[in-house]
C-alpha cells in the first residue's frame, strides 16, 4: 500500500488502523479499547493495555539481537567512543535502575536529567522508564535559571547530572550550575546523582545530598530490576518546549501510543529496519533526541549513534566519517547544523564512502532551498524536510520514503504523517482555505498516538494554549501554512511572526526567503518595526557567507532590491543591518522577538534560552551605528 491509501485508512478507520499498528510493540496485557474520545480534546489510545518503553527498547531484543550494537556513544570532546550491545545496554540500564531504587525513586516520581550526549544519559532515561519514573531531560546547555524553572514545575524526587560537559574543547562544569539552580528552586530534590567524567577536578559534593554514581553502581552490577508495567496512558516523560515564543510548556507524553508511533515511524518514515543504523545529531535534551536518539531506534531494534561534539570538530568531515565507519542508513539533523557546514569547504562532503547512507532528514526550523540544495547535491542523497513540534513527538508533516517516496519539493516537508487530520484554515473565519491560500495549520482531534497528552499538571493550560483559538475544537500549531494543488504543505512561519504593512499581512519567513536567494547571504532574520505611516515595516538582519568581501552597504542594498523584486514594493525593508551572528536559542532557532525588542526598546521577554547573549550586544552596537541600507529605526 502506498502513502495515499495508508494515510486515508489512518484517517477514515483510525481504530482499525491503530489496532494493527499496536502489534508493532510488546504488550504485557493487550489494550481493551483502541481509542477513547469521551472527553475531547483529550483522547486516550490503547486504553487498558499495559506496556513499558524500556522493555520494548531493550529486553525485547535480547533473544533476537543480543550482540548487535544498540548504542554507539561517540564524543569528539572527550575522545571516548563506547560501543554498547543490547546485552550490555540491558546490564547498564538494570544497574542504573537499581541505583534509582536505592535512592527511593518509585513509579510516578519525576527525575530531572541534566546531562550532555553521553551513554549514561540514555541509561538514566531507560532506567526511569523501566521503573515507571517520569524523566524530564533538561538540555545541558541551559543555564541554572532555566533548570530551576523546570525543577519547580516538575518537582523531581531526584536530579541526575554529569560533572561537566564540553563544547569545542572547553569544559563546562555542570555541577556548579546544578548547585545554583537548587539554591534558586522552591522544590529542590533531596538527592543529586552525579555521573563523573573526571572533567572537573574542583567539583565538590554536598554531604547527604549528593551521590556519586560510580560508587553506588558497584553494588548493583548484576542487578535485575523488574519492569513496571504501565497503563498505556500513564505518563512516560515530560519535556519542556524550546521557549521561542514564551514560557516553556511541560509537554507530557504517554507510554503505549508513543511506543507504537515511534515503531511505525522507524520503517515508514525513516526507512530503518532492525539491525540498521540511525544517526541523529540532536541532543538528548530535545524532542528529536528523545524520539530518534533513544526510544525510536531502540524500539525498532536498530543501532543508534549518539554524538557529543561540534559538527566541525575535530574537522568538518566528522559526521560523514561516522556515517562511513558505522554504515549509517538514515541521518537526522537540523538546518542550523547544515548551515554550520555550509560555511566550510564543501570538499569535506566528498571525502567518505557514503554508500550505505540513504536519507538525510532535517527538522526543527524552516529548511530554505539554498541549504537543502547545497547539502543534497554535496552528499548526493535525498534530503527530507521534516515538520515537528516538541508537542507532536514525531513528525507531523513529512515524506514517508519507507512507505513510498513521493518526489521532494524543496521548501515543503511534504504530506501529513499517518493519523494526523490536518487542515489549513482561515485565521478569522475558521473555514478551510483554498489551495495556495495561506492559513493556520491545525490538527483536528483526536491527535494521533505519539503526540502530547496534556501539559504537566495543567490540563486547563493545555486546552487553552492549543485548542482555544477557534470556535471548533482544533489543535492550533500556531504556524502558518499553505497547501499547493499537489497536496504539498509549505510552512510559512509562526503566527506571531507577522508584519502588518499598511494593512498587508506579510510573513517574516517569505521576506527572509527572498533575501536568502542572494548568494552572499548566509543567514537572515526579519522582524516588523513600528512605522508612523505604514504601521509596520520589515527590518532585515543578515549575516554574510565567509569569504564575501563586498561592501556590506552594497549587499544590504541588493537585499532590499531583491525583496521588492520578489514580493513587491509593499514588502520593501525599511532598514537592513549586516551583522556577525543572529540571536538564536540553544536549540538553534532564531529568536526574532529579541531583535524586535532591540529595535524598539521594548521588553524582549525571557531571554534565558539564548545561546550567546553577546550576539545581542554586538547587534545593539551595529544598530547604534545605523543601518547599512535604509533609514534608522528612531
Ligand atoms: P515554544 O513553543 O516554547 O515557543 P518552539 O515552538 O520553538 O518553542 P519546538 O517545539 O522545538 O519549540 O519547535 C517547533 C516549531 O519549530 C514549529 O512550530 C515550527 O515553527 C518550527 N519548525 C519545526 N520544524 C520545521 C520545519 N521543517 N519547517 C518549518 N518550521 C519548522
Ligand atoms: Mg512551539
Amino acid at each position: 500500500m502506498g502513502y495515499d491509501e495508508t494515510y486515508r485508512r489512518s484517517i477514515d478507520e483510525p481504530e482499525a488502523f491503530w489496532r494493527e499498528q499496536a502489534a508493532l510493540i510488546h504488550w504485557h496485557t493487550p489494550p481493551e479499547r483502541i481509542l477513547d474520545q469521551s472527553h475531547p480534546p483529550f483522547r486516550r489510545w490503547f486504553v487498558g493495555g499495559t506496556t513499558n518503553l524500556c522493555y520494548n527498547a531493550v529486553d525485547r531484543h535480547l533473544a533476537t539481537r543480543p550482540d548487535q550494537l544498540a548504542l554507539v556513544a561517540i564524543s569528539t570532546e572527550t575522545n571516548i567512543t563506547r560501543e554498547i550491545t543490547y546485552t550490555e545496554l540491558y546490564r547498564e540500564v538494570n544497574t542504573f535502575a537499581a541505583v534509582l531504587g536505592e535512592l527511593d525513586v518509585v513509579k510516578g516520581d519525576r527525575v530531572v536529567i541534566y546531562m550532555p550526549n553521553m551513554a549514561e544519559a540514555v541509561f538514566a532515561m531507560l532506567a526511569c522508564a523501566r521503573i515507571g519514573a517520569i524523566h524530564s531531560v533538561v538540555f545541558g546547555g541551559f543555564a541554572a535559571h532555566n533548570l530551576a524553572l523546570r525543577i519547580d514545575d516538575a518537582e523531581p524526587k531526584l536530579l541526575i547530572c554529569a560533572d561537566a560537559g564540553m563544547r569545542g574543547g572547553k569544559i563546562i562544569p555542570y555541577k556548579p550550575l546544578v548547585d545554583l539552580a537548587l539554591r534558586e528552586a522552591k522544590s529542590p530534590p533531596p538527592h543529586v546523582l552525579i555521573v563523573r567524567r573526571d572533567l572537573d577536578p574542583d567539583m565538590t559534593l554536598v554531604p547527604g545530598r549528593d551521590v556519586d554514581y560510580a560508587e553506588r553502581r558497584v553494588a548493583h552490577e548484576d542487578a535485575s530490576v523488574p519492569v513496571e508495567w504501565l497503563e498505556s496512558n500513564e505518563p512516560s516523560y515530560l519535556l519542556y518546549t524550546s521557549g521561542t515564543t514564551g514560557k516553556p510548556k511541560g509537554v507530557q507524553r504517554d507510554v503505549g501510543g508513543y511506543a507504537v508511533a515511534l515503531a511505525l515511524s522507524m520503517t515508514t518514515i525513516f526507512d530503518v529496519a532492525p539491525g540498521q543504523v540511525m544517526f541523529s545529531t540532536s541532543d538528548v535534551g530535545w524532542a528529536v533526541g528523545h524520539s530518534y536518539n533513544v526510544y525510536g531506534p531502540l524500539i525498532g531494534g536498530a543501532t543508534s549513534l549518539l554524538y557529543e561534539g561540534l559538527p566541525t570538530g575535530p574537522d568538518p568531515g566528522i559526521w560523514w566519517r561516522l556515517c562511513e565507519r558505522y554504515g549509517v542508513r538514515t541521518m537526522f539533523s537540523s538546518p542550523t547544523g547544515i548551515r554550520v557546514l555550509k560555511k566550510q569547504d564543501p570538499s569535506w562532503l566528498k571525502k567518505y564512502d557514503l554508500s550505505a547512507l540513504r536519507w538525510l532528514f532535517l527538522a526543527g526550523e524552516p529548511l530554505d532551498e539554498p541549504t537543502a540544495t547545497w547539502i543534497s547535491s554535496g552528499i548526493g542523497k535525498s534530503v527530507i524536510d521534516n515538520y515537528w513540534q516538541t508537542e507532536t513527538g514525531w513528525p507531523a508533516i513529512t515524506l514517508l520514503p519507507g512507505l513510498e517516496l513521493k518526489p521532494v519539493k524543496f521548501g515543503s516537508p511534504g504530506f501529513p504523517n499517518l493519523g494526523y487530520r490536518m487542515r489549513i484554515i482561515d485565521e478569522q473565519s475558521g473555514a478551510d482555505v483554498a489551495p495556495n491560500e495561506k492559513g493556520v495549520l491545525v490538527i483536528e482531534p483526536p491527535l494521533p498516538p505519539g503526540c502530547l497528552t496534556t501539559i504537566w499538571r495543567d490540563d486547563e493550560r493545555y486546552v487553552r494554549s492549543y485548542f482555544g483559538h477557534f470556535r471548533e475544537l482544533l489543535y492550533s500549531s500556531l504556524d502558518w501554512a499553505v497547501r499547493d494543488t499537489d497536496g504539498y504543505t509549505f510552512i510559512l512561519g509562526r503566527t506571531d511572526d507577522v508584519i502588518n504593512v499598511a494593512g498587508h499581512r506579510l510573513g517574516t519567513r517569505e521576506i527572509e526567503e527572498s533575501v536568502a536567494t542572494l548568494g552572499a547571504v548566509a543567514e537572515v532574520a526579519v522582524v516588523g518595526i513600528h512605522d508612523e505611516l505604514k504601521g509596520q515595516v520589515p527590518a532585515v538582519f543578515a549575516t554574510l557567507k565567509q569569504g564575501v568581501t563586498d561592501d556590506p552597504r552594497d549587499v544590504a542594498l541588493a537585499m532590499q532590491r531583491r525583496v521588492v523584486e520578489l514580493l513587491g514594493g509593499v514588502a520593501r525593508p525599511g532598514c537592513v543591518y549586516v551583522v556577525n551572528a543572529l540571536p538564536k536559542t540553544r536549540s538553534g532557532k532564531l529568536l526574532r522577538r529579541s531583535l524586535q525588542a532591540l529595535m524598539q526598546n521594548t521588553d524582549p521577554g525571557d531571554l534565558s534560552t539564548l545561546d550567546d547573549p553577546n550576539a545581542l550586544e554586538e547587534i545593539r552596537a551595529v544598530i547604534a551605528r545605523g543601518p547599512h541600507c535604509g533609514a534608522s529605526a528612531s
